[in-house]
C-alpha cells in the first residue's frame, strides 16, 4: 500500500467483544458498536520507524539467531537485491511438513517481518514444545523480500523517490509469480531468489505478509487483518482448499483475541500475484493483509505483530499435529467481507 507517512494521531476509544468471526452472523437488533479507532497517525505526525527492524539489525539478529542455536536454525543467503543487499532465509525444524513464510515483499510492510524473527527465536529455542514443533513441521521463512523499498522508506522524502512498495528496478515483486510475470525477472533478482526456494522447498503451505489501510468490519470495527487464499479458477481445487483450510485455522486462533478482526480480503483473480501464482504453480497459498504501521503508527504496531505471530504459530501447530489436513475447508467462508474504507478521524 502507499499511504502518507505523516498523519496526526486522534483516539477514540470503543470497546469491543469479539465474537468468533466463523461463528455465525449475530442476531440483527443490536446496533453495531463505534469502530475501534486506534491508534492513528494523522497528517503531519510522522511515522517512526526506530523500534522496527532495519536492515542492518536484521543481518545482525540472522546472524546471532543462527549462532545462538546452531542445530536449530539455519540461515542462507539466498540471493541479493537489485542495490546488493542480502536475502535471507531462515529455517527452523525438519519436520516433513513444509511452511514457507514471505514477509515484506512490499518495502514499506514490515509488520510481518518483526512477527517472523519472534516466532523463528521461539521455535528454534529450548523446551519440548518447540522440539516437538520442529519434529514435524519445517519452517522456513524468506524475512523482507524488499529491503531496498525498507531502507527508501525510512528517508523522510522517500515520496519523492522510487515507491518503497517496489524494488530497485521499479518492479512490483508481487507480479511476479506464477506461469506469467508481468515484468523480465532479471529486473527482480528478489523475486528470483524466492522462486528458487519454493522450488527447492516445495512448500505445503505459503503465507505471503502484506499490509492494507484502514477497514471496517460488517458490524462496525475496525479490520486487523484480512485473508485469501488462491481463487484464480485455474489453480487446482486441493490447491486452493489448502488454502481455504489455513484461513480457518487462522480465524480460529485469533477468536479469542478481542482485539484482532479478521475478514475476507476481496478477490481478484490476477494470476502473477504471489497468492494466485504461487497457487497456479501447486503451492497452497494464503495472503495475510495487516493493517499497517503506516496508519496504526509503530506504537500501534504490537498488537499487529502478535496478531501476525500468532498466525504463523497457529499454522506451523496445525500442520505440526495434523488438524491442518481435516479442517473443514468451507469454514472459511463463514469470514466476513471486508467492509468499507475508514479514514483517519484527524
Ligand atoms: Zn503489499
Amino acid at each position: 500500500m502507499t499511504v502518507s507517512r505523516r498523519r496526526s494521531a486522534t483516539l477514540v476509544i470503543a470497546a469491543a467483544l469479539l465474537a468468533s468471526p466463523l461463528a455465525a452472523a449475530p442476531a440483527a437488533a443490536a446496533p453495531p458498536p463505534p469502530l475501534k479507532p486506534g491508534p492513528w497517525v494523522c497528517e503531519g505526525e510522522p511515522v517512526k520507524l526506530n523500534r522496527l527492524t532495519s536492515n542492518a539489525e536484521l543481518a545482525a539478529e540472522l546472524r546471532t539467531l543462527a549462532k545462538r542455536h546452531p542445530r536449530t536454525l539455519d540461515v542462507e543467503t539466498i540471493g541479493r537485491s537489485v542495490d546488493g543487499r542480502p536475502l535471507y532465509t531462515a529455517t527452523a525444524g525438519t519436520g516433513p511438513r513444509k511452511l514457507l513464510i514471505l514477509t515484506q515483499m512490499h518495502g514499506d510492510e514490515p509488520l510481518g517481518t518483526e512477527a517472523a524473527l519472534r516466532m523463528l527465536k521461539k521455535v528454534a529455542g529450548p523446551g519440548r514444545a518447540a522440539r516437538e514443533l520442529r519434529e514435524e513441521v519445517t519452517i522456513k521463512v524468506v524475512p523482507r523480500v524488499n529491503p531496498d523499498g525498507w531502507e527508501r522508506y525510512h528517508d523522510p522524502d522517500f515520496r519523492e523517490g522510487i515507491d518503497p512498495r517496489l524494488n530497485s528496478h521499479q518492479v512490483d515483486l508481487n507480479r511476479m509469480f506464477g506461469p506469467a510475470p508481468e515484468y523480465d525477472l532479471a529486473l527482480a533478482p528478489e523475486a528470483a531468489a524466492v522462486h528458487g526456494v519454493v522450488d527447492g522447498f516445495a512448500p505445503d503451505l505459503v503465507l505471503d505478509y502484506h499490509h492494507q489501510v484502514t477497514y471496517a468490519t460488517p458490524d462496525g470495527r475496525m479490520v486487523t487483518m484480512s485473508v485469501l487464499w488462491s481463487t484464480h479458477p485455474d489453480v487446482a481445487p486441493e490447491v486452493a482448499a489448502d488454502g481455504k483450510r489455513a484461513a480457518a485455522v487462522v480465524g480460529d486462533a485469533l477468536a479469542d483475541d478481542p482485539r484482532s478482526h479478521l475478514t475476507l480480503y476481496p478477490r481478484s483473480d490476477t494470476a502473477s500475484t504471489a497468492r494466485n501464482g504461487l497457487g497456479l504453480d501447486g503451492y497452497p497459498t494464503l495472503l495475510l493483509e495487516q493493517r499497517g504501521q503506516q496508519e496504526a503508527g509503530q506504537k500501534g504496531a504490537g498488537p499487529l505483530i502478535r496478531e501476525a505471530q500468532t498466525a504463523m504459530e497457529s499454522l506451523a501447530g496445525s500442520l505440526a499435529d495434523g488438524s491442518f489436513a481435516t479442517t473443514d475447508p468451507s469454514r472459511a467462508d463463514l469470514l466476513p467481507e471486508r467492509g468499507a474504507k475508514v479514514d483517519p478521524p484527524c
